[in-house]
C-alpha cells in the first residue's frame, strides 16, 4: 500500500498546522492519511487507498459516511441559507426530537461542540446550585476546556498531555478527582468537600480511555449521593446519546441526571453540541436567568437540518441489530486473541468497541494505564496496511455504524489474526 501522496501533504500541512492536523487526536507516527472521501463503512485516502472505517470521526457517524438522507436535508438547507442569527423554526424542530427521547431534557441550548456543551453544563451547574466545586473521573474526557483538562483521556492522554500547559492552577483548583467505579472514593469526596459539590460530570460509559463501563449499580449510586449531598448529576453523554439506545445511556441504564451534555451523533456529522436539563435548571440561563452562554453558531440551520435528519433515520433502525453487529465484532477480536494467545481483553457496549493489550479487565483509567500503548500502536499501523481503519489509539473506542456488515466484520477479523500474529507476538 502506498501513501506517498500522503507523506507529501503532511509535510505541506506540518508547516501551517500543528503537527499537520487540527485535532491531536488525528496525528499518528509517521504521517497520518489524508482522507478525500467517504461512503458508507469506508474512507478513501488520497493515495487510493479504501479502509474498513471504525473511527467514524471519533463517534458521530453512526449511520455511515455520507448518509443519503443527511446530505439532502443538508443541500436542501443550503440552497435557503446557512446562518441567519436570528431563531429559526429548525431549532424547534430540533429541540424536540431530541426532548421526545431524552425524558430528563425538558429544555435544551444547542451549541456548536461538545466541548462547549460540558462547559456550559458546568457553568450552569455552578450557577444554580451556588457552589463552586465539580467532581470528574480519572480518564473522562469531556472535551478541551480548562476545568475538566485534568487527568484527561483522549488525545490528552495518548499524546501524555492528561494536564494541559497553559491552564493556570486556580482554574482546576475546583475539579476534583475520583477513579471511575469506585462509589466510595466519590463519598469520599463529598465527605471531606461538604456543602460545596456543585455537580458529579461523568461519561456514564467511559470512552475516551477506551470503553469502560459502569459496575452494576454504579451510576444508580452516583444518583444517589448526589442527590443526598443536593449536589447535580451531570451525564456527558456526547458518545453514548442516541448510540447505547435512542435515549442514551440514561435510558440504557435507566438513571436520570439532571444536565445531559449530548454531541457527536445528533448532529448528523456536522458541528454539534447540547445541554439540557429540567425547565427549571434551564431557567437559569440567559437571557431568562443569570448564567450567560452565547454562541454565533449555536443552532444553525445546517447543523439542525443535519440533526433532524440523523435522529429521523435513526428512529427508523432497529438498534438490536445495529448492538448485535457490535457484539459480533467483540467476539471476533476475542476469539482471535485467544487464539493467538495475546494477553487482551475486549471491552464495549452496544456499537462501541476496543480491544486492550492487558490482562486484566479495564475498570478504570489506572487498569487502562497497564495496556501496552505501543503494542497497540503497532497493530495499528498493521492494520491500515490491510486496510482497516480503527482510532489511533489504545485509548479511544472504535464504533461500528448501521452501514457495516457481518463480512466487513470478519474480513476484519481475519486483518487482525494477520497483523497480531505479525507484530504482537
Ligand atoms: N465529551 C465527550 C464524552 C467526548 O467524547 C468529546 C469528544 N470526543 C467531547 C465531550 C468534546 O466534544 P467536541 O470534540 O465536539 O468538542
Amino acid at each position: 500500500m502506498t501513501s506517498e501522496r500522503s507523506k507529501s501533504l503532511y509535510e505541506k500541512s506540518s508547516a501551517l498546522l500543528p503537527g499537520g492536523v487540527s485535532s491531536p487526536v488525528r496525528a499518528f507516527k509517521p504521517y497520518p492519511r489524508f482522507i478525500k472521501s467517504g461512503k458508507g463503512s469506508r474512507i478513501i485516502d488520497v493515495d487510493d487507498n479504501e479502509y474498513i472505517d471504525y473511527c467514524m470521526a471519533f463517534g458521530p457517524l453512526i449511520l455511515g459516511h455520507s448518509n443519503d438522507v443527511i446530505s439532502s436535508a443538508v443541500a436542501e438547507q443550503l440552497s435557503k441559507g446557512t446562518l441567519f442569527g436570528a431563531p429559526s423554526e429548525l431549532e424547534i424542530e430540533f429541540a424536540e426530537s431530541v426532548c421526545r427521547h431524552f425524558p430528563s431534557i425538558e429544555m435544551l441550548r444547542p451549541v456548536s461542540t461538545g466541548t462547549e456543551a460540558t462547559m456550559h453544563a458546568i457553568r450552569l451547574a455552578r450557577g444554580y446550585t451556588g457552589k463552586k466545586k465539580i467532581i470528574k473521573m480519572e480518564g473522562g474526557f469531556h472535551g478541551a476546556h480548562d476545568s475538566v483538562l485534568v487527568k484527561a483521556g483522549s488525545g490528552a492522554l495518548t499524546h501524555s498531555v492528561p494536564n494541559s500547559a497553559g491552564i493556570p492552577e486556580e482554574s482546576t483548583r475546583n475539579t476534583i478527582l475520583v477513579p471511575f467505579n469506585d462509589l466510595n472514593a466519590i463519598e469520599e469526596a463529598f465527605k471531606s468537600n461538604r456543602g460545596e459539590i456543585a455537580a458529579v460530570i461523568t461519561e456514564p460509559v467511559m470512552g475516551n480511555t477506551g470503553p469502560i463501563l459502569p459496575k452494576k449499580d454504579y451510576l444508580k449510586g452516583l444518583r444517589e449521593v448526589t442527590i443526598t449531598n443536593d449536589s447535580l448529576l451531570i451525564f456527558d453523554e456526547v458518545i453514548t446519546g442516541f448510540r447505547l439506545s435512542l435515549g442514551g445511556a440514561q435510558e440504557y441504564y435507566n438513571v436520570k441526571p439532571d444536565i445531559t451534555t449530548l454531541g457527536k451523533i445528533i448532529g448528523g456529522g456536522l458541528p454539534i453540541g447540547v445541554f439540557g436539563a429540567s425547565s427549571e435548571i434551564m431557567s437559569s440561563i440567559s437571557p431568562v436567568g443569570p448564567v450567560y452562554q452565547a454562541g454565533t453558531f449555536a443552532g444553525n440551520p445546517l447543523s439542525m437540518s443535519a440533526g433532524i435528519a440523523a435522529i429521523k433515520c435513526l428512529e427508523k433502525i432497529n438498534y438490536s441489530d445495529l448492538n448485535s453487529l457490535g457484539e459480533l465484532m467483540r467476539t471476533s477480536l476475542d476469539k482471535v486473541a485467544s487464539e493467538l494467545n495475546i494477553p487482551h481483553v475486549v471491552q464495549g457496549i452496544g456499537s462501541m468497541f476496543q480491544i486492550f493489550l492487558t490482562s486484566k479487565p479495564v475498570e478504570n483509567y489506572a487498569d487502562a494505564l497497564t495496556c501496552d500503548s505501543a503494542g497497540f500502536m503497532k497493530l495499528f499501523q498493521g492494520l491500515l496496511d490491510e486496510g482497516i481503519y480503527v482510532p489511533p489509539s489504545q485509548y479511544e473506542t472504535s464504533f461500528v455504524s448501521t452501514a457495516h456488515t457481518s463480512s466487513d466484520i470478519s474480513r476484519t477479523a481475519d486483518a487482525f489474526f494477520k497483523v497480531m500474529s505479525e507484530v504482537l507476538r
